[in-house]
């Protein structure tokens, strides 16, 4: 099946807003197993957008449209579809109900051009909206499906998700749906990994192994076409564990999870608390564990230590590692286990992470840009460091290296 996307709203072109929703569409019909073509944006214009419709009838046999639902004259959408498809529009009573019964909770006086949110084009499906009211349309005509999605991305994502994904999977028939598992890696980059898994990649057709690198994480996905879970599950499953065999020192997900949670769930499963101690990360360590629900469980709080006298005062690490003739630096092994060991100490916590090094651009004590340490303290079992050498811009650096540091927690 091929599609187009269909963004209708005059704000997209004048660039008031950003079109998140195709790149959101787009995702979701990849997952699907359906190919997008097109992506077309036009703005709240009748005949513009009926010359969309031709248009795209003639390259894609399936169109989906957002925006232009809701109740107002500027929302087209609907009408001009119908209108280009010779069929007419009727109330949907359901949706209508649901209309009248939000405005009687309301208490005010209902207005008029909202009943345009419970039309339906005749003979489609209504497709449900649980966070607003316009409610979606889905219909074939000859040959060519269409599906009407709102312009807000807060009832666009479940109103897709839900009815719209399945009404698409009924029009694919049985085993047309993609099927895929997320592998996610820590620990190693992108080309390291697709070294390990080269064989596989160059002779894959079916299941297709994707490789793809996104702030700081590496992950795969493995993708078939199957009827059901179940034959989709034994369709992956060989090259499911000779992906597993050969990178389980690095896979720490088989969903889309990032290190950050996998490690809170692993500290709170074993009940032990972590600290932090980052210099050139800046606190972002302690950031993305914070993101995840929960975390006030295990971490316990940190120290951001930039600068020498704060590795020295707050930490602990010695002057004579820090400074002088002869003295390591503060971007070294040595310093990197003393924050660990002086922040896992001052807090009283299972462990410490502690992160020191060279983000860049320019050189630190003469030490090369992507040069870090990042050290785990352990209580009652020592201290370990690992050396890093990381290229990229200083952002990327960060990033690679506070989920790097997370990464030794999970070993
Ligand atoms: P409403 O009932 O809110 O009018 P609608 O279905 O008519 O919904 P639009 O009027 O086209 O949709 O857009 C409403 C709002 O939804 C926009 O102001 C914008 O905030 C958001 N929106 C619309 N289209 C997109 C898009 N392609 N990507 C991201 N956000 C969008
Ligand atoms: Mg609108």
């Amino acid at each position: 099946m091929k599609a187009e996307i269909i963004a209708v709203g005059t704000e997209l072109l004048l660039g008031q807003i950003v079109n998140t929703n195709a790149q959101y569409l787009s995702r979701g019909l990849a997952e699907l197993g359906i190919d997008v073509y097109y992506q077309t944006v036009v703005g709240d214009n009748k005949e513009r957008l009926i010359q969309a419709i031709d248009i795209a009838r003639g390259r894609a046999d399936l169109l989906v449209f957002t925006g232009g639902l809701g109740p107002t004259l500027d929302d087209l959408t609907r009408d001009a579809l119908a209108e280009r498809l010779g069929l007419g529009v009727a109330l949907h009573a359901p949706s209508m109900a649901k209309i009248e019964a939000m405005f009687a909770g309301r208490g005010g006086a209902f207005i008029e051009s909202n009943r345009r949110q419970a039309l339906l084009i005749e003979g489609a499906t209504p497709l449900r909206n649980d966070t607003g009211l316009a409610v979606g349309n889905a219909i074939a005509v000859d040959g060519t499906c269409y599906l009407l999605l709102p312009g807000p991305p807060r009832e666009m994502k479940p109103m897709f998700d839900n009815d719209g994904s399945t009404w698409l999977r009924e029009q694919l028939g049985p085993s047309r749906a993609l099927h895929s598992v997320l592998l996610k890696f820590a620990g190693i980059g992108e080309s390291a990994l697709e070294d390990l898994l080269i064989d596989l990649i160059r002779e894959q057709s079916d299941p297709t192994i994707a490789p793809y690198a996104k702030e700081g994480e590496v992950a795969i996905r493995v993708s078939t076409k199957a009827g059901d879970a179940a034959e989709a599950g034994s369709k992956l499953e060989r090259t499911l564990s000779l992906i597993r065999e050969r990178t389980s020192a690095y896979l720490f997900a088989e969903e889309d999870v990032p290190i950050e949670a996998t490690i809170v769930r692993k500290l709170t499963e074993i009940q032990r608390t972590l600290a932090l101690a980052e210099s050139c990360t800046g606190g972002l360590v302690s950031q993305l564990v914070t993101t995840v629900p929960g975390s006030a469980v295990v971490y316990v709080g940190g120290v951001v230590s930039y600068s020498n006298g704060v590795k020295h005062k707050q930490l602990g690490v010695p002057m004579a590692l820090l400074e002088g003739p002869g003295a390591p630096g503060a971007i070294s092994a040595e310093t990197a286990a003393a924050m660990a060991e002086g922040m896992r100490v001052a807090a009283d916590a299972d462990f410490a992470l502690s992160v020191t090094g060279n983000a860049g651009p320019g050189a630190s004590e003469e030490k090369p840009v992507g040069l870090v340490y990042v050290g785990l303290a352990e209580r009652g079992r020592g201290t370990r460091v690992e050396k890093l050498q990381m290229s990229g811009d200083r952002e990327g650096i960060r990033i690679r290296a506070a989920k790097r540091a997370l990464y030794m927690l999970w070993q």
